[in-house]
């Protein structure tokens, strides 16, 4: 079989938690995230390459209110949106990313031009000077019920230790991972951060404990940023996949390990041979497919299913 005739596949997620609020909660993410899923399928077997495909996909992501990434970011302690994202291409096992930037509409389109530049991770003041460089202009990521949410958190006294977005106790991050039709992975994930923590907080999600792909897999995570980086999640599935194991058996193995440290996160992913895996600790991951024949998800998936395989 020629390289050029691989069938292309697709996960994303828009973050995971205890519970959705309520069944028209489930519906309208559903909906999001499957016609999102359709979309960059539909840009893959159009022959967009596995990095474009994962910035459209983030850019939709962001761009949907509902989710915390970009537009519909949660706001910190002190009331401000400071957002991440990170870009990684599995061919070139190359990791660049943008940490806590502000006032920028697509974080990933940072993340997309630092990827050839020699400094590929910035920071906040570094992040907004190179939007000022590309003349991004300056946008404000604040919905009227973000705004509703941390006001709020105020007049309780900031009692949660994080906030509450799609999921109950917990945010709405996203992430993409492909596979392209030249077996090409890439991976991206985006977000808001965990909600209400203090400045300067560094979120798992520009780092390779939450983002990480080389080329025979892609892991893209959500969940507490601390606990992902103790895990060092997506980077510990790769090598486990990298070193011999099946991509089910090496997300299993590190779910499990997780859970036994009580570890609250999940994870999406995919190898170069298109199967696709999920995994959880905790109830629900918002995760959403498209393998080639249909679209899935794992909305329904019940709370103590803590993998779901889709063989390619
Ligand atoms: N992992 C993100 C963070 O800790 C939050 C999330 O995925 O919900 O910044």
């Amino acid at each position: 079989m020629s390289t050029e005739s691989l069938q292309p596949k697709v996960i994303i997620h828009g973050g995971a938690g205890l519970s959705l609020k309520d069944k028209g909660g489930k519906d309208a993410v559903r909906a999001a995230l499957q016609g999102i899923v359709q979309q960059v399928y539909d840009s893959l077997r159009a022959g967009s390459s596995a990095v474009d495909a994962v910035i459209k996909g983030c850019q939709l992501l962001e761009d949907e209110p509902r989710f915390n990434a970009g537009t519909g970011s949660v706001l910190q302690s002190d009331g401000q949106i400071r957002m991440s994202a990170s870009l990684m291409d599995g061919e070139k096992q190359s990791l660049s990313g943008v940490i806590n930037v502000s006032r920028v509409k697509n974080p990933i389109f940072l993340a997309k031009e630092l990827q050839v530049q020699t400094d590929r991770i910035l920071s906040d003041y570094g992040a907004a000077e190179l939007a000022r460089e590309l003349a991004i202009p300056p946008y404000d990521p604040l919905t009227d019920l973000r705004l509703l949410e941390w006001q709020q958190e105020r007049k309780e006294n900031f009692s949660k230790k994080m906030a509450t977005v799609i999921a109950e106790e917990r945010r709405g991050t996203i992430g993409v991972v492909v596979l392209d039709q030249q077996g090409r992975i890439a991976v991206g994930t985006s977000t808001g951060g965990k909600g209400l923590e203090r400045i300067g907080r560094v979120s798992d999600s520009a780092m390779p404990a939450g983002n990480y792909a080389n080329n025979l897999a892609g892991v893209s995570c959500t969940g507490i940023g601390e606990d992902i980086i103790d895990e060092c999640f997506a980077a510990r599935v790769v090598i486990r996949v990298t070193d011999g194991l099946s991509l089910a058996e090496a997300m299993e193995k590190s779910i499990k390990e997780s859970q036994s440290r009580n570890r609250d996160l999940a994870a999406i992913a995919l190898d170069h041979q298109g199967n696709i895996v999920w995994g959880k600790t905790c109830e629900v991951v918002l995760a959403a497919y498209h393998n080639g024949q249909t679209i899935g998800d794992s909305l329904d998936a019940a709370t103590n299913d803590y993998i779901g395989v889709i063989t390619g």
